[in-house]
C-alpha cells in the first residue's frame, strides 16, 4: 500500500453498455473514499474489448456520474496530468509493458489458434480437468519464436504464472485473501490484434495514473493474484485493495436487465431524485455501524444521509461482505422523502420535462431533449416563457404539482397524476356513482354544485371558502359523499386523487365550471 501519499481512486467502467446502478454504487464508494480524506476521484474508461463496446455509452457514463453528484477530478471528457484516460487510446504503453515482460522472462509468446484451445479445453474437460492453457508454447525453442514471429504469425503474450506460490493480500473489505497460483491460468495480456486484455490494461494504468486504492466489485477478486504477481513482475508498489459486494436482486440473483431495470439512466427517466439514489446507493452495502450507546441515544439507525454526511461517516472497513439486495420500494421511499423535501418552485422545473413528455405541455421554442441524458432547457427561466396548450402560467403548473408534492414517489408519477390539470378528463359515468346512489340523486348533488358555484366569485374560488360554503350543504345529505365523490369524480376523473377543493381551487371558477356541466351532461 502507498503510504503517506494522496489517496487517488479511480471509476473505470467499460463503454459496454450504460451505466448500470451497481457501477454507480461502485463509484459513490470509490468517490467518497478519495473525497473524505482530500483526495482523488477518476474517471478511466476502459474499452479495450472491441466487440462488446456501444455506442453512446460513454456519454451516458459522464452524464450518470454528474447528475449523481459524482464529479471528477481527471477523466476522458475532464482531461488531467495522467491522460489519455481511455484505453483504446493507450496502446503503445501497453505494447511496450508487454515486451518487457517477455524480455524480463515474466511472458511468452503463444501461437495457439483458438481451434487449437478449444480442442484442449474439450480434453481436458474430457479428463475431468480444470481447463486450463497447457504451456504449449512456453516450451518452444527461442529459435522457433523467431521464426514464427517472422513468419508474422498472429500470436498474443501470456503470462508466466509461478507454480505452487500462495499469493496472499489485504483486502480492505474482506480481510485476508489467499489464493494458489494452480489456480490460476497464464493469463492473456496482448490480444493477437495489439489490444491489452483488462488486465494488463488495469495495472498499467492504476500504476501510471498513480492510484492509490484500487475499489471494485467482487467479481474481480480472483483477478487480483494475477495483478498482484504483474505489480511484482514490474517492480511497482501495488494499490490497497476493496473488493465491493454485488448488487443482488430481491431472490439473490445478481441484478441483471432481466428482472427490472439495472440502468441508471432507467432510474433518471422516472424520475428519480439523485439524492434519493445516492442515499439509498450508499446503503446497498454499508451502514454507519453505529456504537451500541450512540444507537440507543438515537433510538434507530439513521438513514437520511447527505452526501456531505455520507462524506463523514462513509468508510470502506464498514462495508459489508455479504450481497446487497436491492429493494425497490426503500429506493421509492427515499425518494418520497427527498421530493418532499424539495421546494416547491425547484419541484415544479423538475417537473416540467415529464410534462412535456406527456404532452401536456408544449415549449414555445424548438427543442430536442432526453431527460436520461440529461440535455435540454429544464429551469424556470427556460420555461417560464413557454406556452402550454392553454397558455398555462408557470404558477398553474406549480399549483398542480404541489397537490401531488406529498402523495407521489417518483417526478414521472406527478408527471402522469398531474394530467387532469392541463386536459378534460376522460371517464366512464360509473365513476360518477358514490355507494348506491341513484343517478339521480348524483345529478341532483352535480346540479346543486352547479348553482353553487356560479355564485361563488371568481376572487373567492379558493379551497377554504369552497369548503365552508359546499360542506354544509352536502352534510344536509343522507351521506356527504354523495356531494363531495361526484365533484371529485368530476374535476379528476380519477378514482383517487387530491381532495375536491383543492383541485377546484387550481382549475379556477370556469374549469370547474365546465366540468361539472359535463359530468352532468354524461348523466342525461
Ligand atoms: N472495467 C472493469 C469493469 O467495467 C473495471 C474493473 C476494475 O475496476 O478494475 O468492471
Amino acid at each position: 500500500m502507498k503510504l503517506n501519499s494522496l489517496i487517488r481512486t479511480r471509476f473505470a467502467p467499460s463503454p459496454t453498455g450504460f451505466l448500470h446502478i451497481g457501477s454507480l454504487r461502485t463509484a459513490l464508494y470509490t468517490y467518497l473514499f478519495a473525497k473524505q480524506s482530500g483526495g482523488q476521484f477518476i474517471l478511466r474508461l476502459e474499452d479495450t474489448d472491441l466487440e462488446r463496446l456501444v455506442e453512446g455509452a460513454a456519454e451516458a457514463i459522464y452524464n450518470g456520474l454528474k447528475w449523481a453528484g459524482l464529479n471528477y477530478d481527471e477523466g476522458p471528457d475532464v482531461g488531467g496530468p495522467f491522460g489519455p484516460y481511455v484505453q483504446s487510446k493507450r496502446l503503445d504503453l501497453y505494447k511496450k509493458y508487454a515486451n518487457e515482460l517477455i524480455k524480463n522472462g515474466n511472458a511468452y509468446y503463444c501461437f495457439c489458434s483458438d481451434e487449437t484451445l478449444e480442442q484442449m479445453r474439450q480434453e481436458q474437460i474430457a479428463k475431468k480437468q480444470a481447463p486450463k492453457y497447457d504451456r504449449r508454447c512456453l516450451k518452444l525453442r527461442d529459435e522457433e519464436v523467431k521464426q514464427k514471429l517472422t513468419a508474422n504469425e498472429p500470436r498474443v503474450i501470456r503470462m508466466k504464472i509461478p507454480e505452487k506460490r500462495i499469493i496472499e493480500f489485504t483486502d480492505i473489505v474482506r480481510g485476508k485473501v489467499a489464493y494458489n497460483t494452480n489456480e490460476l491460468d497464464d493469463q492473456v495480456l496482448l490480444k493477437s490484434d495489439g489490444y491489452p486484455t483488462y488486465h494488463l490494461a488495469v495495472v498499467v494504468d492504476d500504476h501510471l495514473m498513480q492510484i492509490s486504492h484500487v475499489t471494485r466489485t467482487e467479481e474481480w477478486l480472483p483477478s487480483t493474484p494475477k495483478h498482484i504477481l504483474l505489480y511484482e513482475y514490474f517492480g511497482w508498489e501495488a494499490p490497497a485493495w476493496a473488493h465491493l459486494p454485488l448488487l443482488l436482486n430481491p431472490d439473490k440473483t445478481k441484478m441483471s436487465k432481466r428482472k427490472g431495470d439495472v440502468m441508471v439512466g432507467d432510474y433518471i427517466k422516472k424520475g428519480y431524485l439523485p439524492e434519493a439514489m445516492i442515499n439509498f446507493l450508499a446503503f446497498l452495502g454499508w451502514n454507519p455501524g453505529l456504537p451500541a450507546e450512540a444507537l440507543a441515544k438515537a433510538g434507530t439507525e439513521k438513514e437520511i444521509y447527505s452526501m456531505q454526511e455520507l462524506l463523514k461517516d462513509f468508510s470502506l472497513e464498514k462495508v459489508h461482505k455479504a450481497g446487497a439486495i436491492f429493494n425497490i420500494e426503500k429506493l421509492n421511499w427515499y425518494n418520497q422523502y427527498y421530493m418532499r423535501q424539495i421546494p416547491l418552485d425547484k419541484l415544479t422545473e423538475l417537473c416540467i420535462p415529464y410534462l412535456i413528455e406527456n404532452d401536456l405541455i408544449v415549449p414555445k421554442f424548438d427543442h430536442s431533449f432526453d431527460i436520461a441524458a440529461m440535455k435540454g432547457p429544464f429551469t424556470v427561466k427556460d420555461f417560464e416563457t413557454c406556452l402550454t396548450k392553454e397558455k398555462i402560467s408557470f404558477d398553474y403548473i406549480k399549483k398542480a404539482v404541489a397537490l401531488e408534492q406529498e402523495r407521489s414517489k417518483t417526478l414521472s408519477e406527478i408527471g402522469e397524476s398531474v394530467k387532469f390539470f392541463f386536459e378534460e378528463p376522460q371517464y366512464d359515468k360509473s365513476l360518477l356513482f358514490w355507494k348506491d346512489t341513484s343517478e339521480e340523486e348524483i345529478k341532483k348533488s352535480l346540479q346543486t354544485l352547479q348553482k353553487i358555484i356560479s355564485d361563488i366569485t371568481e376572487k373567492k374560488f379558493k379551497k377554504e371558502n369552497l369548503q365552508e360554503i359546499i360542506m354544509p350543504e352536502a352534510e344536509k345529505l343522507s351521506d356527504r359523499g354523495i356531494m363531495l365523490w361526484p365533484l371529485r369524480a368530476a374535476l379528476s376523473g380519477q378514482k383517487a386523487s387530491p381532495g375536491p377543493f383543492e383541485i377546484a381551487e387550481v382549475l379556477g371558477k370556469e374549469k370547474t365550471f365546465e366540468r361539472i356541466s359535463f359530468a352532468i351532461k354524461k348523466l342525461d
